[in-house]
């Protein structure tokens, strides 16, 4: 054990947000109180990938994401509880004058910064790795957005703990939404669906634009499932078409906050108290209030928002989200 302070993030209903939406009824599970830095689905992640890092005697965890990079700013946090150095490449030329949000968090944790200009997926990393070497350190290298098969295997274990909660609860889910980015949750969500039988929909709400293999194509999503489940011998076999991502929400583009962000995150703020991001999950929760309009929930059914974090990110956004329309 590598002793990364993770919380169960807790699984609850939002009792006034789903008969403001109609149909159907909208629980939540709180990966955006995973109990690591300002939390995440990330924290999922990190914590199987630095296990291996400490296995592997790594004395420096490296990886990038956006200059807003939630996953950054959770790995600057895990390797400041583990002890070890973080380089972290960012997708930005130069850093702002006023460090805000997750980038401000990078920097109060320690981690050391590189801005790589447009490169925010993590382009830079092997010559980045390549430096460290070099300096003699012996670094571990996490890909863009800790979408792996160790990393993708974190998430497949969250719906064992979500199972547990259900039981507790004695509630039953139907449908899944989560935001889709760089394929690791919800490719793991799904291979979790298989593995503990939870026969509940899976819906992806893409974030970024499909740009080939990589990110939320289908065909990445079932080979990260694949590997994953490879890795603990679990034989399932995924197809492409065995995932659902939803590409019709993606508005101005990655990070590029519209009215359909700002309404759902104005409208679970106001009505639950629930803070979602400008990036992901309040494109994903606008996703689902979409869906709902569109019918594609019955009446009885249950459907579960994954929250996987990214607050941080809305201080980044004061004037965006505060416009009116
Ligand atoms: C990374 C991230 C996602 C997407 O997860 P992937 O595994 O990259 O698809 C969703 N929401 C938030 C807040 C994230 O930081």
């Amino acid at each position: 054990r590598h002793g990364l302070p993770r919380c169960p993030p807790a699984l609850h209903p939002l009792p006034r947000l789903s008969p403001h939406l109609g149909v159907p009824t909208v629980w939540v599970k709180r990966d955006d109180q995973t109990g690591l830095g300002l939390g995440g689905n990330k924290t999922r992640k990190l914590e199987f990938l630095l296990a291996e890092a400490r296995a592997t005697g790594c004395d420096t965890v490296v990886t990038g994401g956006a200059l807003q990079s939630n996953h950054c700013h959770q790995t600057a946090a895990a390797a400041a509880r583990l002890g070890i150095a973080c380089h972290l490449a960012l997708g930005a030329a130069k850093p702002p004058a006023q460090p805000t949000g997750n980038l401000l968090l990078d920097q109060l944790l320690g981690a050391e910064l590189h801005f790589c200009g447009d490169q925010r997926k993590g382009e830079s990393l092997p010559a980045l790795e390549k430096s460290l070497r070099a300096q003699g350190r012996k670094p571990y290298v996490i890909p863009y957005g800790g979408s792996n098969a160790l990393g993708t295997l974190a998430l497949a274990a969250a719906v064992g703990e979500l199972v547990g909660q259900l039981q507790t609860a004695n509630a039953t889910v139907d449908a899944i939404v989560v935001a889709s980015s760089s394929g690791g949750t919800q490719a793991g969500l799904a291979l979790g669906l298989a593995m503990f039988g939870l026969p509940a929909r899976l819906v992806g709400i893409a974030v970024d634009k499909h740009s080939g293999y990589g990110g939320t194509d289908e065909g990445w999503l079932a080979d990260l499932a694949n590997a994953a489940a490879d890795h603990i011998g679990y034989d399932r076999r995924f197809e492409a078409e065995d995932f659902d991502v939803r590409r019709n929400y993606l508005g101005a583009g990655y990070g590029v906050l519209g009215e359909a962000e700002r309404r759902a995150i104005a409208t679970v703020a106001t009505q639950e108290g629930l803070l979602l991001d400008p990036v992901y999950s309040g494109r994903a929760m606008a996703g689902l209030m979409d869906l709902v309009t569109r019918r594609a929930f019955a009446r009885d059914e249950t459907v579960l928002f994954w929250h996987t974090g990214g607050t941080p990110a809305l201080f980044a956004y004061g004037d965006a989200l505060l416009a009116s329309p």
